[in-house]
């Protein structure tokens, strides 16, 4: 099919996304991350960087997105699960921008390890809450278990 812009083949286009999509998955499985977000954006300020000096964020990436080159950070896209190790790492506020879409459709936007940490701590109190009410689903079972235990 051609397009305004030119020969733009929609169906060879749409094999090589499903194509990236399986490639992504498999790299993933292989480093062993489990948890990731499929849609989201990550913006790297290379003019506030302190790279040179820092690297901070190349180490702590759990699947090698980011790497040094050109005398800057660069960031793989298709490799980034957007789960901001990065940003938790990072010297210099808004200088790693990712934003990424939850499940639920809930947009987070994070740039500073402040925002990080906090979401990171609030989604820990809602998996710790639904693990305690998976257990103990009355306020009386609660009562039960912790006064027994006293
Ligand atoms: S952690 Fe931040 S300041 Fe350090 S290299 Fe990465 S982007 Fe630059
Ligand atoms: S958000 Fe940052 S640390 Fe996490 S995968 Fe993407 S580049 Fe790596």
């Amino acid at each position: 099919m051609a397009g305004k812009g030119g020969d733009v083949d929609i169906f060879q286009l749409l094999e090589e996304a499903s194509e990236k999509k399986t490639e992504r998955e498999q790299l993933l499985q292989s480093l062993d991350v489990k948890e990731f977000f499929e849609e989201g954006s990550i913006k790297i300020d290379t003019g506030i960087c302190d790279g040179v000096e820092c690297r901070l964020c190349i180490q702590v990436c759990p699947t090698n997105a980011l790497y040094w080159g050109d005398g800057k950070v660069n960031v793989v896209e298709e490799l980034c699960v957007f789960c901001t190790a990065c940003v938790l790492s990072c010297i210099v506020d808004d200088c790693i921008r990712v934003r990424r879409k939850r499940p639920n459709g809930g947009i987070e936007a994070f740039s500073t390890p402040q925002q990080a940490s906090n979401l990171l701590r609030k989604t820990n109190c809602l998996k710790r809450f639904e693990m305690v009410r998976r257990r103990l689903p009355t306020a009386e079972a609660y009562l039960e278990r912790y006064s027994d235990s006293r």
